[in-house]
């Protein structure tokens, strides 16, 4: 397609999720916030792996299990790096694992919140479409309404009336995808033949800059 905008928006969730933890130190369920630090144990070859969370109302700590007693040989040598020297990137994204959580945890609160980056892909002098390509790279509890609602400026009602219509695609064939959450490889494809502002006002916003 040559009359095409195409950018990538890459959607980093700031806070990561916070399991809800019968605590010791205050008593009765809190939230629990990770420190972003790992504990470990070796024991000859055995090694025991813990994110450490604190409570939010007393700073009691809950160490959230990585691993037990797991032979050094059979843990892969990236993770055992991460785990050695802090890799804050490896425990970010563990701090984000939502199965490992639920496994600990009846509740979970996510957030909202997120840092998004914008790239421009390809732009065509006098594009009328506007495609938006996801990258996702951590769990984010984000709905894709919610994200194109307050990125492009519009109220949910027009983003439902421009899906309805066929004016707004995406690659998913669920019906209720605008609802659902973000997630990487996620496209949405927006036809604006019709709408005259779209290289002034459509742009800026889906490219990150101003003009
Ligand atoms: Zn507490």
């Amino acid at each position: 397609m040559c009359d095409t905008l195409r950018v990538r928006w890459t959607v980093t969730p700031k806070t990561a999720p916070q399991p809800w933890i019968a605590c010791g130190g205050c008593g009765g369920l809190r939230a629990f916030q990770s420190s972003d630090k790992i504990r470990l144990n070796a024991n000859g070859r055995k090694l025991d792996a813990w994110l450490i969370y604190k409570c939010l109302t007393c700073d009691k700590t809950w160490n959230r299990p990585l691993f037990e007693r797991q032979n050094v040989r059979d843990i892969d040598p990236a993770t055992l790096e991460a785990l050695q020297s802090n890799d804050i990137r490896w425990i970010r994204t563990e701090s984000f694992n939502l199965d490992a959580l639920k496994r600990k945890s009846q509740r979970i609160d996510e957030f909202p919140e997120f840092d998004i980056a914008r790239e421009v892909l390809r732009e065509t002098a006098g594009w009328t479409r506007l495609e938006i390509e996801l990258v996702v790279p951590l769990p984010a509890g984000i709905r894709l309404d919610r994200l194109l609602a307050s990125e492009l400026r519009l109220s949910r009602t027009r983003l439902q009336m421009l899906h309805e219509r066929g004016l707004l695609g995406t690659s998913s064939d669920r019906a209720d995808i605008l609802r659902r959450r973000i997630r990487t490889g996620i496209e949405v494809v927006i036809d604006l033949a019709t709408v005259a502002d779209r290289e002034l006002s459509w742009g800026p916003l889906a490219t990150g800059s101003p003009r």
